[in-house]
């Protein structure tokens, strides 16, 4: 059985609507798919009659921070019309647009013109993100591409990194466990923390009520997928694993294209 239990949709930063993102998961024979869109639902509420046979898991993948770094928490089987996650998607929607609003400013002030207009008209209704700022970094002319556009303007520590309007990491996971979910801390690779602190992050986050960490996300080294065993067996936290799948075109975030877990590790669908 294949479970890719992180993939996005339109609905946030990716590029398909979920008719044709389940239609590439039966594809690529994936059993269970939960589509985690950043800090949104919406796609469940847009999903197409017939599934065709796949099981979909609701998920949502929460925007957060932790000391000084920018965090991801995906919300596994929960709820999605509970109050919590209306509450939660309630919060993050405003803090989005009131984030785009200050990036806009901080792009500005570093000769980007018409930096938030430019997004505002690339995103799609209310919800506005990076990539969509990078977009139009990229069609002024001021970098070449998505990495360039990160790495100068959006990416750790730059101008367009802006992170003190999420929710807190208590109230992401408290969210999650109001909605009869299960908190997985989110491709703990991304962050760049050295081991060490990245077991802090995972104490204070377990001291939270957070229970799973994505122990494969997408295509990574063998090396890095028995690093990230050995510390959910350490932290006694459930696996999860998924793709991250953003759009077609992307051979290492492929919907259900990812080494399986290993079996010292508890699945985290065992508590679903
Ligand atoms: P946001 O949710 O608005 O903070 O945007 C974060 C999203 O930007 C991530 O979920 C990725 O999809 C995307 N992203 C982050 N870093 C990069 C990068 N270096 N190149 C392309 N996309 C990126
Ligand atoms: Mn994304
Ligand atoms: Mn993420
Ligand atoms: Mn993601």
């Amino acid at each position: 059985m294949i479970f890719d239990l992180h993939s996005h949709t339109r609905f946030s930063d990716g590029s398909l609507l979920p008719a044709a993102l389940i239609q590439r998961a039966l594809e690529n024979r994936v059993d269970v798919l939960s589509i985690t869109d950043h800090d949104t639902v919406d796609a469940y509420r847009n999903l197409p009659q017939d599934l065709a046979g796949l099981e979909l898991v609701c998920g949502i993948e929460y925007s957060t921070q932790w000391k000084n770094t920018g965090i991801h928490v995906l919300g596994l089987n929960i709820d999605p019309e509970s109050d919590a996650t209306e509450a939660g998607v309630r919060f993050q929607t405003g803090a989005r647009m009131q984030r785009a609003l200050r990036i806009g400013e901080n792009l500005e002030k570093r000769g980007i013109e018409g930096a938030y207009a430019g997004a505002a008209s690339l995103a799609n209704g209310s919800y506005i993100g990076r990539p969509h700022f990078a977009q139009h970094v990229i069609n002024i002319g001021k970098a070449k591409d998505m990495n360039a556009a990160f790495k100068n303007y959006l990416g750790d520590g730059k101008a367009g990194d802006v992170r003190q309007h999420w929710a807190e990491l208590a109230q992401v996971i408290q969210w999650i466990r109001d909605a009869n979910g299960i908190a997985v801390l989110a491709h703990p690779l991304k962050y760049k923390l050295t081991r060490t602190k990245l077991k802090k992050l995972l104490v204070d986050f377990i001291g939270l009520g957070g229970e799973g960490m994505e122990v494969v996300s997408g295509q990574q080294t063998p090396q890095h997928t028995s690093g990230m065993v050995q510390v959910c067996v350490e932290m006694n936290l459930l696996a999860s694993c998924g793709s991250d799948f953003h759009r077609p075109g992307q051979r290492w975030a492929e919907l259900g294209s990812f080494a399986p877990l290993p079996p010292r590790v508890t699945p985290v669908w065992e508590r679903f």
